[in-house]
């Protein structure tokens, strides 16, 4: 049983004041484009994961991967014991790890709807998508895909209006950045602006015109409204991405910005030959380890037969 699943970029990245819990509400636009990871399961007589493709050393293949904590959680939730629930999972990736991408989570939403699909277990799509939330903010997106806006951590979806399609260039970094070292360091350099008298950051709001943009399908329109907060800080742990930012900015991107947490940087590109020439040129100038294109808005976990979505 194979599942392809999306990556991945935030349009809009709107991050609170860390809560009690420690944890930062959000208010994001997600947008899964056409960058994808493969996950395929079968059944074995014990447990097992093996990574192959982008950064596959990178990547734990022992219980710690998200994509054997999601198939365990399906077993549990189906009522799946013993050996009927032990499975091989084969991850073949090509979404960067550590890169802003959601990868991790893209790989625990396809184990959950393969698993579901191999054992007959008959979850649904609500089902599922709590099991997801209880995994990781981002894998109820990564089962959902499309354009939504994710509230709470990013778990509390809702579709988003968005016509037509957009095309992408996607600039890789050297290597990975943490999610948690990039809110703590987004958390220092708003503590260090606040005691300079800068006003606190506001409870994150959704952009009405990054809303309206989207409904119009003018990427012309929707390009200078893409924002992450979280981007300064990954700029502070990596002030070479201003060049790469910069980069594509020269070669005519409607609008250029860090992806999450980063490092990978999101173009928007006026079309598909756009992207694909923002590509080259990125890859061309040394700003970064990769470039590829992508477009979105994509499906999010969809199991493949013969080779093909279904
Ligand atoms: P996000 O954008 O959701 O914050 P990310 O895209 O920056 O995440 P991931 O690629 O999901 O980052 O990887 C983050 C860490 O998760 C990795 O460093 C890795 O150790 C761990 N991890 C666990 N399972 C996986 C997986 N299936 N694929 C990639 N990384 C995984």
């Amino acid at each position: 049983m194979t599942v392809r699943v999306p990556a991945k970029v935030n349009l809009q990245l709107a991050v609170g004041p860390a809560g009690d819990d420690g944890y930062h509400p959000l208010v994001t636009v997600f947008h899964a484009v056409s960058l994808n990871d493969e996950v395929t399961v079968r059944p074995a007589t014990k447990m097992a994961l093996a990574v192959t493709g982008e950064d596959a050393a990178a990547v734990p293949t022992d219980r710690s991967n998200l994509a054997w904590r999601a198939a365990s959680a399906l077993a549990k939730a189906a009522g799946v014991r013993g050996a009927d629930a032990a499975v091989r999972i084969e991850i073949s990736k090509r979404i960067p790890v550590a890169a802003g991408l959601a990868g991790g989570s893209a790989d625990a939403a396809a184990a959950l709807v393969a698993c579901n699909e191999l054992w007959q277990a008959g979850l649904s799509q609500r089902e599922l998508a709590e099991i997801a939330a209880a995994l990781g903010s981002d894998v109820p997106f990564s089962l959902m895909g499309g354009t939504a806006v994710g509230r709470g951590r990013g778990e509390q979806l809702t579709p988003a209006l968005a016509a037509g399609s957009y095309h992408w260039a996607l600039a890789f970094g050297q290597s990975g950045l943490s999610t948690a070292e990039v809110y703590k360091t987004s958390d220092r350099l708003r503590a260090a602006r606040a005691a300079s008298g800068a006003q606190p950051p506001a409870e994150p709001s959704l952009s009405t015109e990054l809303m309206t943009a989207l409904r119009s399908g003018d990427p012309a329109r929707v390009g200078p409204l893409l924002t992450n907060d979280l981007q300064p800080a990954a700029l502070s742990l990596r002030p070479d991405l201003r060049r790469t930012l910069a980069a594509g900015r020269e070669h005519g991107a409607l609008g250029a910005i860090v992806s999450g947490s980063g490092p990978t940087c999101a173009f928007l590109a006026r079309d598909a030959a756009h992207a694909r020439d923002l590509a080259v040129l990125l890859t061309g100038a040394g700003v970064c380890r990769a470039a590829a294109r992508a477009s979105g808005p994509v499906p999010g976990a969809m199991v493949m037969r013969d080779g093909r979505r279904s």
